[in-house]
């Protein structure tokens, strides 16, 4: 097997079990890895630190598979990270599995550049690392156990340009979804695009928060959905009893399938309203012209991709949280995430205690949400720890 030995020192992180490694903390490689092929990775004095698959070309140039000497990344592997995978889900869904759910969260599953996101009797998979693309067929016949009609690829995303790996999608077992996919969750029907939507159609990462957020809707006569996507905030509000929501998202497409989503769950426009703006300046709009909310959601896209990003990003976290506390009337409620993986906990906090003491009001935080937990965190891996949310009241 190719091995790729470390620098000297340089083998910290993945002895607390984080399984990326960078090309600067290599020493050498020696039997020219293929991209993606298995190699062993050493330390500085040639102990085994772990079994890793090789991106050549890639500032992350290898991601651990396996810390264990005896395991090897064969088809028994896989099935066992499928297992396990599975065996945690029936376990945190113990009243049965839902409709839609994330079967495989990449490297929180032991499978690093591999998701897998089951909707009906579909999965929908990312493959967006060279590991996990030279073993696409075996990671595509065990999503096919969970998969009793179909399973599609989503492999479009950002991350495998930077693997060097082209996009790649469409059918790759089964049937063909249906262009008007649907799925029910806590209640709630949607249609899901998993050709064109975002990741693989739906945000399923937020099961838990919009049912949140519907829990302290009832009697809101004005409801906020800033950045609405499909519209998942507006309906759960909607179905918590607040009587009108009004959803924005800069894109007319997304909004489409809102205003369908509104109809599958007898919502009409009179109660879901859709407007295409920029939040950014329809916050502005809504305070010059003394608009305000019982309940608003902030719910963006990712601000920072790196830390780097992040004091910019901080800035715009700040900017809609400041405005969307200000458009608030007494007791109303604000719902705000980050999904940037750069932000951690501490610093969102911060951001929105700051927006609170700017705005010059008494915010009292009741709720401190995160991802579902189909997304699970690893603990050796603080990045898997990507969705942070807060809910509070204004005073
Ligand atoms: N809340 C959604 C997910 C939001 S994804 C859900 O639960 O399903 C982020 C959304 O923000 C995308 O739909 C994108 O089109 C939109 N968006 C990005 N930048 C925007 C901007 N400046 N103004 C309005 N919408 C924006």
């Amino acid at each position: 097997m190719a091995e790729i030995r470390l620098k000297r020192g340089r083998d910290r992180s993945l002895l607390r079990r984080h399984p990326w490694i960078f090309s600067g903390a290599v020493q050498s490689v020696s039997g020219d890895p293929d991209s993606g092929e298995t190699v062993d990775v050493l330390s500085a004095d040639g102990t085994f630190l772990a079994r890793a698959a090789w991106s050549p070309g890639c500032g992350l140039c290898a991601r651990v598979w396996t810390f264990c000497e005896t395991e090897s990344v064969d088809d028994a592997f896989f099935a066992g990270r499928f297992d396990r995978a599975a065996l945690l889900r029936r376990r945190i869904f113990p009243g049965g599995l839902p409709d839609a759910y994330r079967l495989i969260h990449s490297e929180a599953d032991g499978l690093p550049g591999f998701t897998c996101d089951i909707y009906g009797g579909f999965v929908v998979c990312q493959f967006t690392s060279a590991g996990a693309e030279r073993y696409r067929a075996v990671l595509t016949r065990e999503a096919g156990r969970f998969a009793p009609r179909g399973v599609y690829e989503r492999s479009d995303c950002d991350a495998r340009s930077r693997e060097g790996l082209p996009f790649r999608t469409g059918l790759i077992l089964g049937e063909e979804p249906p262009e008007n996919l649907t799925f029910t969750e806590n209640g709630i029907r949607y249609f899901c695009d998993v050709r064109r939507g975002h990741k693989t159609g739906f945000y399923l990462d937020q099961r838990e928060n919009r049912l949140a957020v519907r829990n302290m809707a009832a009697g809101a006569e004005e409801v906020l959905n800033c950045f609405c996507y499909t519209g998942g905030f507006g309906l759960a509000v909607l179905a918590g009893g607040a009587k009108h929501v009004c959803n924005v998202d800069a894109s007319a497409e997304v909004l489409a399938l809102a205003r369908k989503n509104a109809e599958l769950n007898g919502f009409g426009p009179d109660r879901f309203e859709c407007l295409e703006a920029d939040v950014f300046s329809y916050l502005r709009q809504c305070r010059d012209c003394g608009k305000t909310f019982d309940l608003i959601v902030l719910d963006p896209p990712k601000f920072a991709d790196s830390a780097a990003a992040l004091p910019r990003a901080a800035r715009g976290y700040k900017d809609i949280n400041l405005l969307a506390m200000k458009l608030l009337k007494p007791g109303g409620i604000l719902f705000t995430f980050s999904c940037s993986g750069a932000m951690n906990e501490t610093l969102f906090s911060q951001v929105v205690d700051s927006a609170a003491s700017d705005a010059k009001l008494d915010f009292r935080i009741v709720r401190t949400l995160s991802q579902g937990p189909d997304h699970p965190v690893s603990s050796a891996v603080p990045e898997s720890r990507y969705l942070k949310g807060l809910g509070g009241i204004r005073f």
